[in-house]
């Protein structure tokens, strides 16, 4: 290459600030300019505050240790998700961890419990008793073991996304990356139908030879100028907006995300170091905004409060191909699957690194474009099952809503064939590897959240007596007790940010 490779990258939310990052350190061997454009008048979405572990190898492969970024973005740990009143019961919760190392010994405990409940045998199947994550969760410990602690804890964060935009800016910046305020008002296409330039209500121009579209929900470059089609997933997952409000921060700093349904949706609380977020995502079909706003806050006790409430609506799918001649969307102008698992940042993370490594092999050419595409479709596609799998298999009465989601048969065959797989009694380990699926959400995962919903047949009248003499077969392994004493390794997270003070 004897001119520098020209990316442009349109809209600084987290997507585009982290695209800019990865990038520059990805293409920090080849002669390269990024620039990335965003409008101090239009912003961005400000929510977005929960994440995967994939977020920690973001921050391993940049060199930013978490004492540097999490205070500055009044971040805490991240062990779980947990469901409250999903299966019908307001009462009954269950969490889905984020499965470490040590969590491989009573895996297969958890299996075995799984299926021996399915065969109506009354054993202990919460998944929360099975792996480390839930017995973190309930003692409010940081998932940092001690020293000598020989197995490596999975997490993920809560953060403020104001706060990750901000320092993610002055980390790119110091990477090279050239940052620039303004409003496009167009984008100019060549005779080949690429992209060309962008040019900006003050009359700048931005040229490029790559185009990398962050805008938001607005898709100005792929959706709105190369008119890419957008698929729609509302026919299974009918949320399309949200209302979100702060509330102070929760003083024993838990390390979970709580996630509790309503009359025609969930709410979601992200435990801060400075503060909660909440929002109540909910269909417009079955409630209006001042309702869903009126449950929010009472639910929050803030009837008589004038903290103000931020009303958003989402768009929910993906673009038919996120990689079209020389321009990449990525975040939510490529598309969405609503926040349920918090899958959003996982995905922009997956479709940059993915990115870059085939425009690299392609030496940067469009030769692995279609490879990319199908793989960024089966993924949108098999991670919104994960989620459409929680709404199939809700036990609320209470709602309209959550009757039709319970009836609604808009299911992949993928879906289907995994419900039917555990319906018969069989092995859902053995259809994730057949439908080679496992690396979207595990059969650990899948577990969780069958056994989760207690999707399980009546519990047989007369139980075997070899299992009466047995007792319950998860004492007998002495899970909780190992887990138990794995978690005397750990600090709570309030003693650990409060001791680095
Ligand atoms: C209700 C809700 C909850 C969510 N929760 C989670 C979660 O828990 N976890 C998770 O991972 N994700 C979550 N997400 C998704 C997450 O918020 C986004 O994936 C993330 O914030 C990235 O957004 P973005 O950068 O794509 O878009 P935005 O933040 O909208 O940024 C768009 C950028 O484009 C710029 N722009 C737009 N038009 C122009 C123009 N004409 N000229 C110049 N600049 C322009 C804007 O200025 C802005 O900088 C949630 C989303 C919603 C809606």
């Amino acid at each position: 290459m004897n001119q520098p490779l020209r990316i442009v990258i349109a809209g600084g939310g987290t997507a585009g600030w982290m695209a800019a990052n990865l990038l520059a350190h990805r293409f920090a061997t080849i002669p390269i300019d990024i620039t990335l454009i965003e409008s101090k008048d239009i912003g961005t979405i400000g929510v977005g505050e929960g994440s995967t572990p994939t977020l920690k190898r973001f921050f391993q492969t940049l060199d930013i240790a978490e004492h540097q970024w999490m205070p500055a973005c009044h971040a805490t740990y991240k062990v779980n998700i947990k469901f409250n009143g999903w299966s019908g019961d307001d009462n009954a919760s269950y969490s889905h961890p984020f499965f470490s190392q040590l969590d491989v010994h009573s895996e297969r405990s958890f299996y075995v419990n799984a299926l021996t409940r399915r065969l109506g045998l009354d054993v202990e199947t919460t998944p929360d008793r099975f792996f480390m994550g839930g017995y973190l969760a309930k003692k409010n410990l940081a998932p940092i073991p001690s020293h000598n602690f020989p197995f490596a804890i999975e997490y993920g964060y809560h953060f403020d996304s104001h706060k990750l935009s901000e320092f993610l800016k002055q980390h790119a910046k110091r990477l090279g990356v050239e940052h620039i305020e303004g409003d496009i008002a167009s984008v100019g296409t060549s005779v080949s139908g690429a992209i060309s330039h962008l040019t900006c209500k003050d009359g700048q121009v931005l040229k490029g030879d790559f185009f990398i579209d962050c805008t938001g929900f607005s898709s100005l470059l792929l959706q709105k100028t190369l008119n890419v089609p957008f698929t729609s997933f509302s026919n299974n997952l009918f949320n399309d907006s949200a209302v979100v409000l702060a509330t102070p921060a929760i003083d024993h700093m838990p390390v979970e995300t709580e996630s509790s349904t309503m009359s025609n949706g969930w709410c979601w609380q992200i435990p801060l170091r400075n503060r909660t977020g909440n929002g109540y995502v909910y269909s417009q079909q079955y409630q209006d905004k001042d309702k869903a706003e009126y449950e929010l806050r009472n639910k929050l006790n803030l009837l008589d409060s004038d903290v103000e409430a931020r009303h958003l609506t989402m768009r929910v799918g993906q673009c038919e191909q996120h990689w079209v001649k020389n321009c990449l969307a990525v975040g939510l102008s490529q598309g969405f699957i609503e926040p349920l698992e918090a899958t959003a940042l996982h995905l922009v993370q997956i479709t940059i690194e993915q990115f870059a490594t085939y425009y690299a092999k392609g030496n940067y050419t469009e030769k692995y474009q279609q490879h990319f595409n199908s793989a960024m479709t089966e993924r949108f596609e098999r991670i919104r099952d994960y989620i459409v799998c929680h709404y199939k298999l809700n036990g609320r009465t209470d709602s309209q809503y959550w009757t039709d989601n319970r009836e609604n048969m808009q299911l992949s065959e993928s879906l289907l064939s995994l419900l039917d797989v555990w319906y018969r009694k069989g092995d859902i380990v053995q259809e994730i590897k057949r439908q080679d699926i496992g690396k979207h959400f595990s059969a650990a995962s899948w577990h969780c959240l069958l056994a989760g919903y207690r999707v399980f047949p009546e519990i047989a009248q007369h139980q075997p007596a070899s299992l009466e003499e047995q007792g319950d077969l998860f004492e007998e392994n002495k899970l909780s007790t190992f887990f138990n004493r794995c978690s005397l390794n750990f600090e709570k997270q309030k003693t650990l940010f409060t001791s680095a003070v």
